[in-house]
């Protein structure tokens, strides 16, 4: 099959290693996104999303991306059946008290990693932005404003957080604005330890990965925005960035450097979705703040739907048939 893929991110690329070893694939990508170089691959998930995040995992090493592992404390109460469902899946959990944290947490091991975004995402791409347009049963695709309907079997949306800007159709997606802060500070374990911290309300992760004294932090916050249409990145107004931080500062005697941010995208109950919109046409979107985590695996369960014909129940397009309006929940990697 030749298959055209709309969007050269974290899916688009996943997808375009997976799906070339069958196919004939191409991506098309209008190059608005500039990827973080690195972000956090967790198994520390609720529900089945933990066995996505496996699955991703399998991807990572099956196509040899990047990553480094790194030990994680998770702070606040977790259930115990949280705990099993993270130890059945391979991580080693106990509760200790951390001297440099100056509290208990959970500390797990075989859990947590930095993917290479830039590896993951390193794939032959077309720069082009693409428009779709929908009848009851067809999408018409353009290119640059050129139609490429015909030169393709079917096509994968699969630009994120621009997804609804691209389609004429309403989808069960929104966009938001999401941050996180490279912070200087006292405490070189935070750049070398990745850190949850529910108490408090925010998480922290190596910026580099060697006992610098940088860290990057950030709380999963949502500002409720469409990515503007010209593709040039404006930032919203962050009203809660020095709340957030003085929660940070509270926990680790830390100053911010330079805050970054870009957008993302949810449904109505947080959760990815994949599935079929058009006779020629997918789509896999949704992924929030943990598209590392489960991307590379939504991308594989695509995969299964347009070869074998199988579906996994709980991520697929039809739970949101007759949803309208919805509002944003909490980002679902968040305990
Ligand atoms: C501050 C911050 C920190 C984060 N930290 C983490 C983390 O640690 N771990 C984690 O798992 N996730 C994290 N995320 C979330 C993660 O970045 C997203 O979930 C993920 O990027 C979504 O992947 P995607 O493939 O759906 O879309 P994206 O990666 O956003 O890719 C979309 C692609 O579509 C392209 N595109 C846009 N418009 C068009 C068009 N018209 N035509 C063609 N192409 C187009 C863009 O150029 C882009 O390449 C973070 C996000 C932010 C903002």
């Amino acid at each position: 099959m030749k298959i055209g893929i709309i969007g050269g991110g974290i899916v688009g690329s996943s997808l375009y290693r997976i799906l070339s070893e069958k196919h004939e694939v191409k991506i098309f990508d209008a190059s608005v996104k500039t990827q973080f170089p690195t972000l956090i691959h967790s198994l520390l998930l609720k529900d089945c999303d933990v066995e996505l995040a496996s699955l991703s995992l399998e991807f990572y090493k099956k196509y040899k991306i990047k990553r480094m592992d790194f030990t994680s404390y998770t702070i606040g109460k977790v259930g115990d059946d949280l705990i099993s469902s993270w130890t059945e899946h391979g991580v080693s959990v106990k509760e200790t008290y951390v001297d440099w944290i100056g509290d208990k947490a959970l500390e797990a091991k075989g859990g947590d990693s930095l993917v290479s975004i830039k590896d993951l995402t390193e794939v032959p791409k077309e720069k082009a932005k693409v428009g779709v347009l929908t009848s009851e049963k067809k999408a018409t695709v353009k290119a640059n404003g050129k139609d490429i309907t015909g030169d393709f079997d079917v096509f994968v949306l699969t630009a994120g957080g621009w997804n609804s800007n691209i389609i004429d159709q309403r989808i069960p997606l929104k966009p938001y604005y999401c941050w996180a802060s490279l912070m200087k500070g006292h405490r070189r374990e935070l750049d070398k330890f990745i850190v949850y911290d529910y108490v408090l309300g925010f998480y922290s992760r190596p910026a580099i990965g060697i006992g610098s004294p940088l860290f990057i932090a950030g709380d999963g916050d949502i500002i409720e925005m469409r990515p503007p249409e010209d593709g040039k990145a404006r930032k919203p107004e962050i009203k809660d960035r020095d709340l957030v931080i003085s929660r940070i500062k509270t926990r680790f005697e830390s100053r911010p450097i330079y805050v970054s941010g870009n957008f993302c995208e949810g449904t109505p109950d947080m959760r990815p979705v994949y599935g079929r919109l058009k006779d020629n046409l997918y789509l896999v979107g949704g992924l929030n703040g943990y598209g590392a985590e489960v991307g590379p695996g939504m991308a594989m369960l695509l995969e299964m739907m347009i070869d074998k014909g199988e579906e996994r129940r709980p991520y697929m397009l039809d739970r949101f048939n007759g949803v309208e309006n919805f509002d944003l929940g909490r980002e679902p990697h968040e305990l």
